[in-house]
């Protein structure tokens, strides 16, 4: 057998790509380069910039994209209570294996053998005994006694500890909410921006999101939210997390610190598994392409792991530093379309987009929506057609379709301007933004719109899909095929 590396590319990607916006990428120039090598969403991390750097960043990305004529999301990603060291009088100090330092929760200057953390609760919510990781994991301590403020700790794995680094604590149950005041003040101006996704860090259960959702609502919004799943407690109550969000990102960083390091990829490939039972976007997030943030081109490792995410059927991936304040933004998303567009090809090829069989056997009745999804992508794949098209009023139906899979694009046309956006996210999906959706007959505006996107020619075949509604009451799916 012969192995076969030149691979005929796919036209439309299928993996949606985000980029979080930093320093060295939020200049008008980069952000209109960044588009046009393939950034789908644009990620504010409110964890750094003021609000008058998000403002204006917000209002570039729209107006960038709308000049584009190219369907771009914005996902504001909200810090949560994350910890973190405070500063220190030399901008670091130094840590050695088995010395004695003093974590303390007053407004101090940190120092050699003292470290400040604006964590108030922090000397209540840990016990002799627990670990205290720094800086992304990378040094440890251990609890010794804890007296009022100070915590006592020695130190396991030593090494450099600077400023504003984050401080996590594996196995313990901290006691404050996951929706900070910060993080309500963050919301409430990317909500008055008007974002298309809200993330929430360090979600520990379903009532967080409710809790954000109730703040949404308040300020008259329906913004999507997309739960961080870094935290043990949340991959514990993963499906009640997603049953109340609009989607989970698989935020590697943290839960790579708060689990054993091998843990994160079966982690990964059951969040994503779980997501695409329920109909809705994942994301997969942190160091994908790492090495970028210093040279040109990454490791054969970190190509590997975009190519496994992808593999696993992932919405979406995403770059963090390497965009943000990498040194080669723009290389970082053209290297991602790259390795996304050759292994979607090899699975299209190797028809690993084919509709799964049914379980004839299985005793449960499997959902109408779930149903329609499987049989249009085997549908799809039987007649060979070129596109599955839907008219989506909230983004569901798309949503629906594209978490089966189907080998042909997914082109979800849309009357609002929010819902064209907010399916920037979805794996396959080709928003289209139309007055007459809804409005005029359907099958003229799908024929229309495809061959006006040149995603076929007269002669070839589509599949228009109707009648999915959220309230499974109100279903009444039906599919017609158009000869173009
Ligand atoms: C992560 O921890 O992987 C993550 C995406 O969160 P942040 O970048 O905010 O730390």
């Amino acid at each position: 057998m012969s192995i076969a590396t030149h691979i005929n590319l796919l036209k439309n990607r299928r993996t949606k790509i985000i980029a979080t916006l930093g320093p060295t990428s939020s200049a008008p120039d980069q952000i209109r380069k960044l588009i046009k090598a393939g950034v789908n969403i644009f990620r504010q991390n409110m964890s750094h910039g003021d609000h008058a750097y998000h403002t204006e960043t917000y209002a570039r990305i729209r107006e960038i994209a709308e000049d584009l004529d190219r369907p771009v999301g914005i996902l504001a990603d909200l810090c949560g209570p994350k910890i973190r060291t405070g500063k220190f009088k030399n901008g670091n100090i130094d840590l050695k294996n088995n010395e004695t330092v003093i974590i303390t929760t007053r407004d101090v200057e940190g120092k050699p053998g003292l470290i400040h953390s604006q964590y108030s609760a922090l000397a209540d919510d840990v016990k002799r005994g627990d670990r205290i990781l720094l800086a992304d994991g990378i040094l440890e301590l251990v609890v010794d006694k804890i007296e009022g403020t100070e915590i006592s700790c020695t130190v396991i794995y030593g090494g450099k500890l600077g400023d504003h680094k984050g401080i996590n604590l594996p196995g313990v149950k901290m006691s404050t909410p996951s929706l900070t005041d910060k993080d309500k003040t963050d919301a409430k101006l990317a909500l008055d921006l008007g974002v298309d996704f809200l993330a929430l860090s360090f979600v520990r259960s379903a009532a967080d999101i409710i809790e954000l959702r109730e703040l949404i609502t308040a300020q008259g919004a329906n913004t999507q939210i997309i739960a961080k799943i870094e935290k043990p407690e949340a991959l514990e109550a993963a499906s009640a997390i997603l049953d109340a969000a609009d989607g989970i990102m698989v935020a590697r960083g943290d839960l790579g610190i708060e689990l054993n390091l091998e843990q994160v990829p079966v982690a990964q490939h059951q969040l994503i598994d779980l997501a695409r039972k329920k109909f809705k976007p994942v994301i997969v997030a942190t160091q994908m392409l790492e090495s970028m943030i210093e040279n040109a081109r990454p490791t054969r490792a970190e190509v590997t792991d975009v190519a496994y995410a992808v593999t696993l059927g992932t919405d979406a991936i995403m770059l963090s530093g390497e965009t943000a304040v990498g040194a080669f933004p723009v290389e970082a998303v053209k290297m991602m379309d790259r390795i996304a567009r050759q292994t979607e090809s090899y699975l299209w090829q190797h028809d690993a987009y084919s509709a799964q069989p049914a379980d004839s056997k299985s005793a449960t009745v499997m959902p109408v929506w779930d149903a329609v999804a499987n049989s249009m992508a085997q549908m799809a794949q039987n007649l060979k057609v070129r596109a599955v098209v839907v008219i989506s009023q909230s983004g569901m139906s798309a949503a629906t379709m594209s978490s089966a899979r189907p080998a042909a694009p997914v082109v979800a046309i849309t009357g609002r301007a929010a819902v064209y956006r907010r399916m920037a996210m979805l794996w396959s999906v080709i928003p289209i933004v139309s007055e007459s959706a809804g409005k005029s007959n359907p099958n003229i505006l799908a024929g229309q719109v495809i061959l006006d996107k040149g995603l076929a020619t007269a002669g070839d075949k589509i599949l228009l899909v109707r009648g999915l509604h959220s309230d499974s009451t109100l279903n009444t799916p039906s599919v017609t095929v158009l000869t173009l």
